[in-house]
């Protein structure tokens, strides 16, 4: 099905024809028909799935009237968790609205404030932002929102997840009661569904089940290790498989370190990112790993939210996270629309109640491979799915 056929006009298909996008992937054949009509949409989908597209493409088409906009005011707003997701969103809204004469920014912390303010003297039309750094633009007069049309909340779950609540809630305060709503979440949770209630009405709801064909291919698999082994472990299926590029989810940053150093020593260049290093850095070190300068980079669970790099070739789980969602958030960065990706955990006994929760997550076993260099003296089990407590059989 051509994009046309949904509704876009001319000048935002020829953007996308020239990026290569031939087909709408799932969540942009539902969303984008939806959003046209100026209903409010609640969707549940991943990242990876195409999602930034489904809602910014109907978004163009929306804004793009001619509106005159006057000074510091907006006409959309998306609001991200993370400023790299702003940064990303931003750049895709860059390129799609390439033959349009609309004008975006992104907007966020840790930087600056002087340039951001200058840049919103003439207005802009649309503007991602992290919600801190929003709102303090909105109590200095920087930004009003009475020209606002359209909200989007992107990663809602995990901007819940960040403790964002508060800040979103003034923000949505401060915003015309009559607007378009859409939210996007990886997973409509209790958070998200009460979120959702306070700021939109009767929303159109959609879900991109994990079985559709637009689902990122990845190819997940996991190596039982005994934890003192797993540096080692590492610097072997790096060498062995001769892995270009991995991105490396580890959970504390003094961990992050000490692993780079451990590479390091088995003769494996590294980096690590996490929130000790400034925003300068950060930036500085995600780029290196976009352009491929640095091929292996150590990553707290926060430091990594919103990294996009559209070749990414595999995840590694040094450590499993907490949360099940957080794994599925983590192999997200992987298999993006289109190309194939792998996702590795290393998992030790300890770690057995995470891989219970991720596998029931994902209704499946994850792959196990072993290597006789690295026999477990400590065995992980086999997680059980379908836990029934005893005398409740079936
Ligand atoms: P997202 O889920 O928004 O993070 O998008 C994931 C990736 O898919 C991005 O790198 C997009 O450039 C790409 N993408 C989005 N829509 C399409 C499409 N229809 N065809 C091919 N690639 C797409």
């Amino acid at each position: 099905m051509p994009f046309s056929k949904l509704g876009l006009t001319e000048p935002v298909t020829k953007a996308i024809n020239e990026l290569g996008y031939t087909e709408p992937t799932a969540i942009q054949k539902q969303a984008i028909p939806v959003v046209l009509t100026g209903k409010d949409l609640i969707a549940a989908a991943q990242t990876g799935t195409g999602k930034t597209a489904s809602f910014v493409l109907p978004t163009l088409e929306l804004l793009n009237n001619g509106h005159k906009l006057r000074g510091k005011r907006i006409q959309a707003l998306v609001l991200t968790p993370t400023r790299e997701l702003a940064v990303q969103v931003e750049a895709s809204i860059e390129k799609y609205s390439k033959y349009l004469n609309l004008s975006s920014m992104a907007m966020y912390g840790g930087v600056d404030s002087a340039p951001q303010k200058q840049a919103l003297i003439w207005g802009v039309d649309i503007l991602v932002a992290t919600p801190g750094r929003l709102l303090d633009m909105a109590h200095q007069r920087a930004l009003h929102f009475d020209e606002l049309k359209v909200l989007v909340l992107d990663e809602a779950d995990r901007m819940l997840d960040m403790g964002f609540i508060d800040d979103i809630n003034k923000i949505i305060e401060r915003l015309p009661k009559q607007r378009q709503n859409l939210l996007f979440s990886a997973t409509i949770s209790t958070d998200v569904r009460a979120l959702a209630k306070r700021t939109i009405n009767n929303a159109v709801e959609i879900s991109i089940s994990p079985d559709e064909s637009s689902k990122p291919k990845i190819d997940q698999w996991l190596v039982t290790v005994d934890k003192s082994n797993k540096s080692a472990l590492l610097s072997f299926l790096i060498k062995e498989h001769q892995w270009q590029q991995a991105l490396i989810f580890i959970e504390t940053k003094h961990g992050a370190a000490k692993l780079v150093s451990q590479l390091e020593k088995r003769g494996i260049s590294a980096e690590s990112i996490h929130g000790g290093r400034t925003q300068a850095v950060r930036e500085q070190i995600l780029a290196d790993f976009k352009s491929g300068k640095i091929t292996m980079l150590v990553s707290t669970g926060i430091a990594a939210r919103g990294i996009d790099i559209g070749e990414l070739e595999r995840v590694v789980n040094y450590d499993l996270p907490a949360q099940a969602d957080e794994y599925i958030h983590r192999i997200g960065r992987t298999g993006r629309a289109g190309a194939t990706g792998e996702a590795i955990s290393l998992v030790s006994k300890d770690n057995f109640r995470e891989l219970c929760a991720i596998e029931s997550r994902l209704g499946h076993i994850i792959t196990r491979k072993e290597f006789e260099d690295f026999p477990v003296k400590k065995i992980v089990p086999v997680s059980i799915l379908n836990y029934v407590p005893k005398g409740k059989k079936q």
